[in-house]
């Protein structure tokens, strides 16, 4: 009995569903079936052919039936149509009853200043080294630094991972992984040849940028063509481009001689490896938004092989996440003062990416004369940032105000105040926030120039 009852039940839901959804075309049947039913034509379509004889004529004449038909099949419309109406009211209302930060992300997707970029995306950090136990404090690592950096990594989950793979996490082509880390060393300073074979004991991979022309003119403190060469020959090391005289080329150059210097480094690297680079790093970490494009744009034929830059690397500090620029990705230089196992360097190589939507002054070259003293950045308003800190450099005092999102970041004197050396022409600004047992790290990094055309917009 209860299963009469289960398939009773179950036949009416359809029956229901079914008319629901064809409401129209039932009554349309209906109707048709008043008009037509008695007819010996529509009877034999539907009856059996012992019944067709006793069918009985139609109780309306011909025109009748076909005025009949005429008047059903336009209500037939009007009701088809305010069939559909009535089920675009339905989903606009299904719309509205949905929460209303939901309808907020779906706006932000198509804005085009706010990425899809979400800080649980996760981050890298990729470091930047210069010298091996050379007496410079400011560019140089001891070794034991070194092997102690090496043996921490692999002591603690990180995975040292090489460059093209965090470039594809940026373009979203894969998702960061958990602790990752890429080494990448500037300047091809002899000296790297005694932390080489700690890479490969550890057969951690690495990006060297090498600066041609002292290679070429076989500089005493640079590596020869023949150690590059052995790079690329253990599989682990790349080799990238980082500009052929290490020039200033934002400041002293103008675009056509740096692409000229640029693609020199690339050629020489090409002539002497056969290895075409992919990346680049600016030397000193001085850009403009022209250079920038510039490096971005270098797609040509080169030697006869395609050539352009996946990515470019500056100075900043902070870790790569989905909101970074391609073309101005941030690294953290280590030294021999920021190179000890302490509480700053696991901030660093565990720190995560904030997603940035937007920020001013959009040039990251400016000249002095514009006396800029605020610095803002957008940023997602539900990462709560209220115990952020920012430090400029040259001990510049920053107060920093937060509202929905908008980080305002006060100077106590402009960006380039005090800037005495005319070759050092960075300014730096760092931002942390403790968040969730880590630390956000942002870093902008401003090149200032007097009187550039650089600088104007
Ligand atoms: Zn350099």
């Amino acid at each position: 009995m209860l299963i009469l009852q289960y398939v009773n039940r179950l036949f009416y839901i359809s029956y229901l569903r079914f008319y629901s959804r064809f409401k129209p075309l039932y009554l349309f049947r209906l109707i048709f079936a008043t008009c037509f039913c008695q007819d010996r034509a529509f009877g034999r379509l539907f009856s059996s052919p012992q019944n067709r004889e006793s069918l009985k004529p139609c109780l309306f004449s011909t025109p009748i039936r076909y005025k009949c038909l005429l008047f059903f099949s336009s209500f037939l419309l009007i009701s088809c149509q305010s069939t559909v109406r009535q089920n675009a009211h339905s989903v606009e209302a299904e719309i509205n009853k949905l929460p209303t930060s939901f309808k907020r992300d779906v706006s932000n997707t198509n804005s085009p200043e706010r990425r899809p970029c979400d800080i649980k995306q996760g981050s890298a950090v990729v470091l930047m080294y210069h010298k091996f136990d050379e007496p410079y404090k400011s560019t140089s690592v001891t070794m034991e630094q070194f092997i102690e950096q090496m043996e921490f990594f692999k002591n603690n989950g990180y995975k040292v991972v090489s460059l093209s793979k965090i470039v594809s996490a940026v373009k979203g082509h894969i998702p960061f992984g958990e602790k990752w880390i890429a080494i990448t060393i500037d300047d091809a300073y002899k000296s790297f040849l005694k932390a080489k074979p700690i890479l490969e004991t550890y057969q951690y991979p690495y990006t060297m940028f090498v600066n041609t022309q002292a290679v070429d003119e076989n500089y005493k403190s640079s590596m020869s063509w023949d150690d590059l060469k052995a790079i690329v020959q253990s599989g682990l090391g790349e080799l990238a481009a980082h500009s052929h005289t290490h020039g200033h080329l934002v400041q002293d150059m103008n675009s056509e001689q740096r692409t000229r210097d640029i693609l020199v480094s690339v050629e020489r690297i090409f002539q002497n490896t056969s290895t075409m680079p992919r990346f680049f790093s600016y030397p000193f970490g001085e850009v403009s938004n022209n250079l920038i494009e510039e490096v971005k744009n270098m797609n040509q034929v080169l030697l006869g092989k395609p050539f352009y830059f996946e990515a470019a690397f500056s100075t900043q500090s902070g870790p790569v996440g989905c909101s970074s620029n391609l073309f101005s990705l941030p690294r953290f230089a280590i030294n021999e003062k920021y190179g000890l196992i302490d509480d700053l360097f696991k901030i660093k190589v565990n720190s995560l990416h904030l997603p940035i939507y937007d920020y001013h002054p959009k040039n990251k070259a400016i000249c002095v004369e514009q006396q800029i003293n605020k610095v803002y950045f957008s940023t997602d308003p539900s990462i709560d940032l209220r115990n952020m800190r920012c430090y400029a450099s040259r001990g510049n005092l920053a107060s920093v105000d937060i509202s929905d999102g908008l980080v305002t970041v006060s100077l106590e004197k402009p960006l380039g105040h005090g800037l005495s050396n005319p070759n050092d022409i960075r300014e730096r600004l760092n931002c942390t926030a403790y968040y969730k047992g880590r630390y956000i790290w942002y870093g902008r990094e401003f090149t200032i120039l007097k009187n550039s055309p650089e600088c104007s917009k």
